[in-house]
């Protein structure tokens, strides 16, 4: 398993690589990786199955195409819960022991290939490959969780309050899940949802984003080595034109019994409508606009490190990753000044296989031009640019550093997606509150203090799902994942995942002789 027998070279040429925000550079890059984690075709009932065409995909770094991938359309995505829906028949019937035993295997290899996987990310979303490998070990954990959940499912025993009846509640798969997921984590955000799904007993159809298909199609063919049976995870990869096409067959096939979705809240709201027409069960993992919130008594260098962890993690790509910066008074200069210097010292830009790169590319053109547009708007508005503010050679940004923000500023209002820091003056918890929860997204927020009372107070007054306090990172597959408000519905990761694929039975036995 360990050896690979051949190597798939894609070459690719970086232009103009920004080794540090002012140099410039040529250099080659070639994605190296077994051909058969390259893959290239849908994945259907166990079989690689190709369409009537297909569609590139490129390394955002340098534009180079890396794959002509099969672009499947409704008839692949019929035909894949088709697959999935037969298969559900067989999957369901393993006990939870069997399919534990399967994710395991799957997990296995997703650690022994995860330097394959990694390069596979870091060239099909620009990610630095240290990050890469860190997705790699978060997707793989969240398999490993789920493969340990599975044998826990337990359903309940509830007192009857009759003599001649007992009350049993089971818990039972709900059926065939779509599965519809972002390029900004391409292996985590499937295995998140189809590591639960396929503990549950439940099959899927995975619809990876049109950016980062190589991960998805990498993971169909770790499956079956796993021994996972035909049918239960399949994948219909297709072009951003195909899209909605092969989103509404997956959220409105009657065979479909859940959708579950990682994405912008605009594409959430179509899915749920498309998900209304049969009631569906549904599960949304939606847009953020994360609060960053330093009081006075925080430790100003926790609270720097915090900030460079959560905003450029994956060049500020995240969904839960710090939006708004509101930093009181007493420690705005300095918080200013210090994460400027930090900026500056560890920010790298570059081909994210380069070991000194941690801030890739934009995942393509139009997102470096959306954090162009935010930091004119800004500027215009008075912002001062304490660092970066440029768009460089492709879909590369500066970091960049804005002052004196206000909430009137797009930057404030909308989620940027990238290596944007705009900082607007706060005097009073209540005045910072009130900013941070006047938003109608909520999925993370974060907050740095020393004062306990005020820990307390404002974990919980934020309206979000996730709160980091003095932490900038909070992601863990131990923990639940969730957003309020148009964040999102529902739970991923922890004890809670596995419900969302889960249907509880009431069962109730009569006419026992007491
Ligand atoms: P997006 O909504 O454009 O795309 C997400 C997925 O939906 C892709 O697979 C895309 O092809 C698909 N899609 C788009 N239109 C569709 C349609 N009409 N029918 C069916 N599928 C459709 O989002 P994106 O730009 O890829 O990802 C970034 C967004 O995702 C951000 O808003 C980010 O906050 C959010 N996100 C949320 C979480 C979370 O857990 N809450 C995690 C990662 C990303």
């Amino acid at each position: 398993m360990g050896s690979f027998c051949m190597l798939t070279r894609t070459r690719c040429v970086l232009r103009q690589v920004l080794l540090g925000p002012y140099t410039a550079m040529e250099r080659t890059y070639s994605l190296d990786v077994s051909a058969r984690l390259l893959r290239t075709e849908g994945f259907v009932d166990g079989r690689w199955i190709s369409a009537a065409s297909t569609f590139p995909v490129s390394d955002p770094a340098t534009g180079e195409e890396l794959a002509k991938v099969a672009d499947c359309g409704p008839t692949e995505a019929k035909l894949a819960v088709d697959a999935a829906y037969k298969a559900f028949y067989i999957w369901k019937r393993y006990t939870a022991k069997e399919r534990s035993a399967l994710l395991r295997k799957w997990f296995d290899l997703m650690t022994l290939h995860k330097e394959d996987l990694a390069k596979l990310i870091t060239f099909e979303s620009g990610k630095p490959m240290r990050e890469s490998l860190g997705e790699i070990g978060y997707s793989a954990a969240f398999v490993e969780w789920f493969s340990e959940e599975a044998r826990r499912m337990y359903g309940d025993i509830v007192p009857s309050p009759a003599k001649d009846r007992k009350i049993l509640l089971l818990k039972q798969p709900v059926g065939v899940a779509s599965i519809i997921t972002p390029w900004n984590f391409p292996s985590a955000m499937i295995t998140r949802k189809v590591g639960a799904a396929l503990a549950a007993g439940c099959t899927v159809v995975v619809k990876p984003a049109e950016d980062t298909p190589l991960s998805a199609l990498a993971l169909a063919e770790l499956s079956a080595e796993a021994g996972i049976p035909a049918g239960v995870f399949n994948v219909v990869p297709c072009s951003r034109e195909k899209t909605p096409s092969v989103g509404e067959v997956l959220c409105t096939d009657p065979l479909v019994q859940k959708v579950s979705f990682t994405g912008s809240t605009a594409t959430g709201k179509i899915l749920l409508k498309h998900a209304a027409g049969t009631v569906k069960r549904v599960s949304m993992e939606l847009g953020g606009n994360a609060p960053f919130i330093v009081f006075d008594s925080a430790d100003v260098d926790k609270a720097v490190a915090g900030a460079m962890n959560s905003k450029f993690r994956n060049s500020g790509q995240t969904c839960v990753c710090a939006n708004r910066f509101l930093v009181q008074s007493g420690i705005y200069d300095r918080f200013t000044e210090k994460l400027g210097q930090a900026m500056d010292a560890e920010l790298r830009l570059g081909h994210g296989s380069e070991p000194t790169t941690t801030q890739g590319p934009l995942i393509n053109v139009n997102a470096a031009k959306k954090v162009m547009h935010q930091i004119s708007d800004a500027v215009s508005q008075g912002a001062k640019v304490l660092r970066g503010g440029k768009r460089l050679e492709g879909s590369f940004m500066q970091p960049t550093l804005l002052a004196d923000v206000t909430t009137d500023m797009l930057c404030t209002q909308e989620e940027t997606f990238g290596p944007l820091v705009p900082v607007i003056r706060f005097n009073t918890e209540e005045e910072a509150l009130a900013i941070a929860n006047a938003c109608h997204m909520g999925l993370a927020g974060y907050f740095f203090s020393q004062d306990i009372s005020q820990i307390w107070r404002v974990a919980e007054a934020l309206e979000v799902g996730m709160v980091g306090v003095n932490e900038g990172l909070l992601s863990t597959v131990e923990s639940c994942f969730g957003g309020v408000k148009q964040s999102g519905l529902g739970s991923e990761g922890s004890k809670y995942g596995i419900k969302e694929y889960l249907d509880i039975k009431y069962m109730c036995f009569g006419g026992l002789t007491p």
